[in-house]
């Protein structure tokens, strides 16, 4: 008999059964050359109910590079302490360009479209960081709390890979910062960002993290991080640029705000219901985990959940 609160376990078994069959899966980022040789095959979905009850198929328990989806934590972090005068440093538009783009910031006075390209996820992280010495470590201690996961770490060896091939976002933080847009020292922000994106966490630990935006804006042990109003912010602009410029593909056939990481991870939320998180290494030509986004697309097929 399945408790209540592992409601979606059969439909999780039978899209990892789906995915399993799977033809094609992408491939594994390449350019960071420690995550290059991660296997595409590899799978795990989890679903964190409200309540924090978590369980999942595949390996939803192996820790993988988080990567891009801690710009949805270090936003609400930042949020949460400056509230609406971030919105002056960073946009929220859909950018349609790249991840790592530059062309805009040059039209648009060094203020980027949002927070999730790589150019406002330094914003974030600049301005996080002035306000609390330490942006990674503030980042790091909240998933530890929000998952329960004492154990989350950094991955020195990942850091350090990204830090030697990070010639582009050094050229976004020293543009941003010839504008007045970024506050700290530009290699003081890029080692806290290195070391942000190098967090290895599972599908478990991520969707228990997220739980926040699903109970708009409370935190695991009760107590509020954003307000309402800030939660459906967040989960705004991930709906709307969560997902590299494949973000209206996303909406389209997933319908849920989501973000992603070059990790293969993508964390989903339905608000006031759960959140899910799931992992396959292989990518699209946009930088989005193939399998990761069919088996969400399957999941609010089958369960009828979107925010629409
Ligand atoms: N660490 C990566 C970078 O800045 C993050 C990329 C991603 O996951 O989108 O290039």
């Amino acid at each position: 008999i399945m408790s209540p609160s592992s409601a979606f376990l059969p439909v999780l078994e039978r899209i990892a059964a789906e995915i399993e069959a799977m033809p094609g899966r992408g491939r594994s980022a390449d350019y960071i050359p420690a995550l290059a040789s991660r296997d595409p095959r590899r799978f795990g979905m989890a679903v964190a109910e409200l309540d924090g009850t978590v369980y999942g198929v595949g390996e939803w328990r192996q820790p993988f590079s988080t990567q891009s989806i801690t710009k949805v934590f270090t936003l609400a972090l930042d949020l949460a302490r400056e509230g609406d005068a971030l919105w002056e440093h960073v946009g929220r538009e859909p950018s349609g360009n790249p991840f790592n783009s530059l062309v805009q910031l040059e039209y648009e006075n060094g203020i980027p479209r949002n927070p999730f390209i790589n150019a406002g996820a330094l914003v974030v992280t600049d301005r996080l960081h002035t306000r609390t010495g330490d942006a990674s470590g503030v980042l790091l201690g909240f998933l530890r709390a929000e998952s329960g996961n004492q154990d989350l770490t950094f991955d020195r060896e990942v850091a350090a890979s990204e830090a030697a091939h990070g010639d582009r976002n050094a050229a976004l933080g020293h543009f941003m910062a010839s504008y007045g847009n970024i506050g700290n020292p530009v290699p003081v922000l890029l080692e806290q960002y290195v070391r942000q994106c190098s967090i290895e966490a599972s599908c478990a630990d991520l969707a228990l993290a997220a739980g926040f935006l699903a109970r708009h804006g409370i935190r695991a042990d009760g107590t509020r991080l954003l307000t309402r109003s800030q939660a459906k912010q967040v989960n705004a602009v991930m709906l709307t640029c969560g997902t590299y410029d494949a973000a209206g593909d996303f909406a389209h056939r997933v319908g849920l705000p989501g973000k992603s990481g070059v990790g293969g991870g993508i964390i989903a939320v339905v608000p006031g219901r759960c959140t899910l998180c799931v992992w396959s290494p292989g990518l699209d030509e946009r930088g989005n985990s193939v399998a990761g986004v069919a088996a969400l697309d399957r999941f609010t097929t089958l369960t009828g959940l979107s925010v629409f």
